[in-house]
């Protein structure tokens, strides 16, 4: 009789525990920059998961508030009207210019957050799409030499060159969805997914403490093309199948520019895809390495190995990092699928 009440407390302490470890998922979606953004949040306390989703929704609010080109009253909208730095600089905005002067520079100016103005005249902010003459672009192209900030100490109220714009478009979500994970650690979770457009990002694993299963997009449909496990990455893809434009003989101009020559990226590269644990570096490096196109890329990682990637060209083939080799599973029918070494 004993032994049977001491089984039965076993039983009950365990299935209390149990029922207080539940971890409940809590969803949230929203849409800023110009994204429709979900975060997913695994908690035994909703009330932690409510919190958190509420403070990521305010925090990305708050950035586009300072880095948005279109919103008048934006930072950066600032800067590029009245070509000053504002009092006081933002600390985001300075970590953001110090990075991307760093990154510029690693990147060999594939990465270029002063294009605006030539990407503004291709018209793909107000979507009135044209083609300019060489003349306008060369001309706007002179005003995007974004190293003029190597070495810069960003002081407040100094001024940009006249006729130079800033935009974050490539780097914007990937800072966002970082500055979403130290939230989430403050808030004591471990377990989320957040979906903000092509970037995502994994916080831990799953509940069930299996990988989280993240699809990559195809280029040329709508299922995805090959399936990745991760634990507390970033998985960043940048493509031209989304945001592009066709001229009468269907011709295509995407919205991710070659700053060497101020025309829509015209490579070999369908979609670059970034696996790493910072957002705003795989943010960075999916728009880099798809202006650089595959053969760069590739070499780029070898003196580079800190991230993994996924590239998949416009002749169908995919090429992975050896990192993702126990963790990609190619769902589409490639021509070719190559894994690269260092
Ligand atoms: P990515 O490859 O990550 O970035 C491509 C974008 O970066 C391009 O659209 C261009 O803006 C810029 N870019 C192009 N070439 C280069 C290059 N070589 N180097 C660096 N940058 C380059 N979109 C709207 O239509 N309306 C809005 O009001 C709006 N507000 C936004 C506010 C913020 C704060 C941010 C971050 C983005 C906003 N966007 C807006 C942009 C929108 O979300 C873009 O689709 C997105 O930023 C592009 O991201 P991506 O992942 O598709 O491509
Ligand atoms: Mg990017």
């Amino acid at each position: 009789m004993k032994k049977n009440i001491s089984t039965i407390s076993i039983f009950i302490i365990i299935s209390l525990m149990m029922i207080s470890c539940r971890q409940t998922k809590t969803s949230e979606s929203f849409t800023a920059m110009n994204t429709f953004m979900t975060v997913s949040v695994y908690s035994s306390s909703a009330k932690k998961s409510q919190t958190a989703c509420q403070q990521i929704q305010n925090r990305i609010q708050e950035l586009e508030k300072i880095l948005s080109t279109t919103l008048p009253e934006s930072d950066v909208y600032y800067i590029n009207h009245s070509k000053i730095l504002p009092s006081p600089l933002k600390p985001e905005l300075k970590e953001l210019l110090e990075y991307s002067a760093d990154m510029h520079k690693k990147t060999y100016g594939a990465f270029n957050p002063a294009l605006y103005p030539v990407i503004r005249e291709w018209g793909f902010t107000t979507e009135e799409y044209k083609i300019p003459s060489e003349q306008k672009i060369q001309q706007l192209l002179l005003n995007t030499d974004f190293s003029v900030f190597y070495d810069s100490e960003f002081l407040p109220n100094s001024k940009i060159n006249e006729g130079m714009e800033l935009d974050f478009g490539a780097i914007g979500k990937g800072y966002a969805a970082d500055e979403a994970v130290a939230i989430l650690k403050e808030n004591g979770i471990t377990s989320a997914l957040l979906d903000f457009g092509g970037n995502i990002q994994t916080v831990g694993k799953k509940p069930d403490g299996s990988l989280w299963n993240v699809g990559i997009r195809n280029p040329w449909g709508k299922s995805a093309v090959c399936a990745l496990k991760v634990e507390s990455k970033a998985v960043v893809t940048s493509g031209g199948y989304e945001r592009f434009f066709e001229d009468e003989n269907g011709n295509r101009y995407i919205h991710i520019f070659d700053p060497k020559n101020g025309h829509p990226c015209d490579g070999d590269l369908e979609s670059v895809t970034i696996v790493c644990p910072s957002g705003k570096y795989a943010d960075t490096l999916s728009t880099a390495l798809f202006v650089m196109g595959k053969e760069a890329a590739v070499e780029w990682w070898k003196n580079n190995p800190d991230f993994d990637f996924i590239l998949i060209t416009k002749n169908h083939e995919l090429i992975y990092s050896e990192g993702l080799n126990k963790f990609i599973e190619p769902i589409y029918h490639f021509v070719s699928v190559e894994t690269v070494h260092r």
